[in-house]
């Protein structure tokens, strides 16, 4: 595809039946994205399987104006899905990514872009304070923390998907073959020059979350074990832990056996028998963690590496 028939902008919103907020977000994008690029813009609706009134809202907002377009799915498959049908979709110089229920507040957009005119690849909004219910900010606090400290690479702190990325990085991600994707850590293991925007987030405007607690648990297990082997490494140290811890238990034991005579007949026997077989099952799953591990990372076929610049016309 050749640059001068792409737009400057897409923005790309995932939709799950989030009828209310359609039009209203669709006036104040094209506002917004009027300011930025003139008329070089496009928004692409990804239809999530939505139940209610969405697509005939989204069909209609493409109806009047062309440079609406939209993709519907057959079925619900998800929010990163959607994702990904968009970003492999839009055509766009710049994409930013976002939800379509007012908590990613368009006019962020005139930061993103700004940004990234200063030659920033990546731009995410950071959301500083979140109008959501307790529950929802303390998981999200903690799931954000526990994963910043136990990935690969930082995945920045408090940041959804709101971002705005260049074609060359969509490029890169798309060529990420992974099949559990989490956007977030995927932009962040792609690295190229990104800055963050921080942001209030807002409530949602209509509608109610369609993220219940077991995809968002699903959405967090994805995360830990797409970009962290800890949890698979989890067994070596236990196992490490429990031998060493094992040592006194069984000086303690032999020597109520040998020396003491105050004991259980059997009981120092049983006793070092247990502790010594519970320690080596944990350090052989810990090795078989290790060769996972390593399998996990081939089945993967992650890229080895992302160029981002060179002057080489068909560099690999
Ligand atoms: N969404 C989607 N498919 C889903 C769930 C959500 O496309 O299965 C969309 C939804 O319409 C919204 C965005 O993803 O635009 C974020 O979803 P939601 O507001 O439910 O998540 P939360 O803001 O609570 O994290
Ligand atoms: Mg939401």
């Amino acid at each position: 595809m050749q640059s001068h028939t792409r737009p400057r902008l897409s923005v790309v919103l995932p939709v799950h039946n989030e009828e209310c907020s359609l039009r209203p977000l669709a006036e104040q994008l094209e506002a917004i994205l009027g300011s930025l690029v003139g008329e070089d813009w496009e928004i692409l609706w990804v239809d999530d399987g939505s139940t209610d009134s969405s697509l005939r809202a989204i069909k209609s907002l493409c109806e009047k104006d062309g440079r609406h377009k939209f993709l519907s799915f057959s079925r619900n498959f998800g929010h990163q899905q959607a994702l990904l049908a968009g970003l492999r979709n839009c055509k766009g110089e710049c994409v930013v990514v976002m939800d379509a229920d007012f908590q990613d507040p368009p006019h962020v957009i005139n930061q993103f872009w700004a940004l990234s005119q200063q030659g920033y690849d990546v731009v995410y909004g950071r959301r500083i304070i979140r109008h959501e219910g307790w529950w929802k900010r303390f998981t999200a606090a903690l799931f954000y923390r526990l994963l910043n400290r136990l990935a690969e690479v930082p995945i920045p702190l408090d940041a959804g998907d709101f971002r705005l990325m260049r074609r060359r990085v969509v490029e890169a991600l798309l060529s990420m073959p992974e099949s559990d994707r989490f956007l977030r850590g995927q932009v962040a293991w792609l690295g190229f020059r990104q800055a963050e925007v921080a942001y209030e987030r807002p409530p949602r405007s209509a509608g109610r979350p369609s993220y219940t607690l077991a995809r968002s648990v699903g959405l967090a297990v994805s995360a830990l074990t797409g970009f962290s082997a800890v949890p698979l490494r989890v067994a070596s140290w236990l196992g490490l832990l429990g031998s060493l811890a094992t040592l006194p238990v069984a000086a303690w034991a032999l020597y109520a056996r040998f020396v003491d005579h105050d004991y259980v007949p059997g009981w120092a026997s049983l006793m070092l028998t247990v502790l010594f077989f519970g320690s080596i099952q944990l350090v052989c799953l810990g090795i078989i963690g290790e060769y996972l591990h390593r399998i996990y990372n081939d089945v993967r076929r992650r890229p080895h590496y992302v160029i981002a610049e060179s002057n080489i016309p068909d560099v690999k």
